[in-house]
């Protein structure tokens, strides 16, 4: 039996290459769960691991895909039967193992999530990777206490940004979205955000440690100096949900902020989270994200379109989710 994937090959002089292939079964490791990817999707991490793999990649030939949605065709866990529908995000999948841009993938069965009801694999992987860390980084933030005063959301267009946009309004919250892209406010706007503020308004170096406090709370996709920025004007208590580093992985800020006004930094990690948050995280996407916003974040792909979009969303160009139906 074989099956169309994403293959990324590296030859003797370390050069790498990616191409869609007809693979057989037999490469897949043994046991686990054999789930017949429906979609999977292009992050930022994927952007890396079609290319050179920035470290990320263990062994060549290599199938990308950091997360997919699929139906379960053969299971060695009583947990999963086929029939199943099943959703995958994190555990390294797609960096270490063999990932979603394919057909088939072979998994271990506790990566994996049981759809909930109220998504279907195609709307799941509309929300990836990307979504279920805004939606863990709204969790952070709601455990933490949102102060009044709009969110701010970094890297708003990209996929984290949109997401939480779209969930962060649809809570009731009032956001304002950061992005570099003036073109993208009409989107935007339509994913539910009041305020758009540029990019260049908060790429200055931090000058003064603390600012006017202004947000309630934010979701920060960028890092670098922005973030630093960011600190230096959040409200008293509130809290920063950092998820990336977009725009940098130096953070060129003082203690002040945590100091004098009490300001969280909170960490979000999606990769490693536990079964029973990964469970609540993806209830709470079916019942919080609304179906319309999700749909206008979707941009369509196959297999074929992979390499250029790996290349496009290292450069911040991708808006929104692309969602890769690996059958087309
Ligand atoms: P995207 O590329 O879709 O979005 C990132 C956005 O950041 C871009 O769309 C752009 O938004 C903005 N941006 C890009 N470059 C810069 C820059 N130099 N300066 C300022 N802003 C910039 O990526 P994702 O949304 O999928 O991921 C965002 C980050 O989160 C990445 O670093 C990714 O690795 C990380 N991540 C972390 C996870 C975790 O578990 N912690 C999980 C998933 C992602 P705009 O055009 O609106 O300005």
């Amino acid at each position: 039996m074989t099956f169309k994937a994403l293959l990324v090959e590296k030859d003797e002089e370390g050069k790498t290459r990616a191409g869609v292939q007809e693979i057989g079964e037999d490469l897949l490791p043994e046991g686990g769960v054999t789930v017949a990817v429906e979609y999977s999707t292009v992050n930022y991490k994927d952007g890396l691991c079609i290319g050179p793999g920035g470290g990320l990649v263990r062994n060549y030939p290599h199938v990308p895909g950091i997360d997919l949605a699929g139906t379960v065709e053969t299971s060695d866990d009583e947990r999963y039967r086929p029939g199943d529908k099943v959703v995958l995000t994190g555990w390294r999948v797609g960096e270490a193992h063999w990932g979603g841009y394919a057909q088939k993938a072979r998994v271990r069965a506790d990566w994996l999530v049981p759809l909930p009801d109220g998504l279907d694999t195609r709307a799941a992987m509309a929300v990836g990777t990307a979504g279920f860390t805004a939606m863990l980084a709204v969790m952070a933030l709601e455990d933490h206490g949102i102060k009044d005063g709009p969110v701010l959301v970094t890297g708003a267009a990209g996929g984290v940004g949109s997401v939480a946009t779209a969930i962060l309004t649809a809570l009731g919250h009032e956001v304002a979205a950061v992005t570099g892209r003036p073109e993208t406010e009409d989107y935007l706007r339509g994913l539910g955000a009041s305020r758009i503020v540029a990019r260049e308004e908060l790429a200055e170096t931090v000058k003064r440690p603390l600012e006017a406090e202004i947000w309630g709370g934010s979701v920060d996709a960028v890092g670098g100096a922005m973030l630093a920025r960011v600190l230096g004007q959040m409200k008293y208590g509130a809290s920063v949900a950092a998820v990336g580093l977009a725009g940098g992985a130096g953070l060129p800020a003082t203690v002040i902020p945590f100091l004098l006004r009490g300001v969280n930094l909170l960490g979000i990690d999606s990769v490693m989270q536990p079964f029973d948050n990964r469970v609540r995280a993806w209830q709470r996407i079916a019942s919080d994200l609304p179906m319309d916003k999700l749909e206008a974040m979707i941009r369509p792909a196959t297999l074929a379109d992979l390499p250029g979009l790996g290349r496009d969303i290292l450069k911040g160009q991708v808006q929104g989710r692309v969602v890769v139906d690996v059958n087309a």
